[in-house]
C-alpha cells in the first residue's frame, strides 16, 4: 500500500523527483536532503511501512542485503573511511519521516559528525535485570 500523503511514498514511487542512486521493483535508494557527510542517502521500500515493527520480515532481509551492495559501492566510489547504518523508529529515537527508511551515512576520517552515542554505565545486577526482562 502507498500513503496518500506520505512523502517518502511519492519519492519512493517516483511521483515526486529525487537524487536516486538506485531503483528496483521493490525499492528506491536517494540522497538524503540534509546529508550528515558527503553521500548520506536514504533506501525506502515502494510499499508503506511506518517503521521497522510494520516492516515483513522479508523486506527487512531485502533492504539488509541492499544495505550491504551499496555500502560497497558508496565506501568505494566516494572513498569512504567507514560506514554508519542508522535506522531510527519512533519520535523517541528521533525518527522524522514515518516511513520505514535506513540511513546509508558514509564516514570520512575527521568528519566533524557525531552519530555514536555517550555509553553510560550500567552494573552487572542491572543487565541481569534487563536480560530476564526482555528474554522471560
Ligand atoms: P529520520 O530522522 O526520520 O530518521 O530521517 C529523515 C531523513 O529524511 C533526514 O535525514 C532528512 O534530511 C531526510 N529528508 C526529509 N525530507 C526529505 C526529502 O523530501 N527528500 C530527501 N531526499 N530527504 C529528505
Ligand atoms: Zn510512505
Amino acid at each position: 500500500m502507498k500513503k496518500d500523503d506520505c512523502i517518502f511514498c511519492k519519492i519512493a514511487n517516483g511521483e515526486i523527483p529525487s537524487k536516486s542512486l538506485y531503483e528496483d521493483d521493490n525499492f528506491r535508494v536517494i540522497l538524503d536532503l540534509g546529508p550528515a557527510t558527503k553521500g548520506h542517502a536514504l533506501i525506502l521500500p515502494k510499499e508503506h511501512y511506518a517503521n521497522l515493527y510494520e516492516l515483513p520480515e522479508n523486506t527487512a532481509a531485502e533492504a539488509m542485503k541492499l544495505a550491504k551492495t551499496m555500502a560497497g559501492k558508496m565506501t568505494a566510489k566516494l572513498h569512504a573511511d567507514g560506514f554508519n547504518l542508522v535506522q531510527n523508529n519512533g519520535e523517541a529515537a528521533g525518527q522524522t519521516v514515518m516511513h520505514f527508511h535506513l540511513h546509508l551515512i558514509p564516514r570520512y576520517e575527521n568528519d566533524g559528525q557525531h552519530i555514536l552515542w555517550k555509553p553510560g554505565t550500567a552494573s552487572s545486577e542491572e543487565l541481569e535485570d534487563i536480560q530476564r526482562q526482555i528474554t522471560e
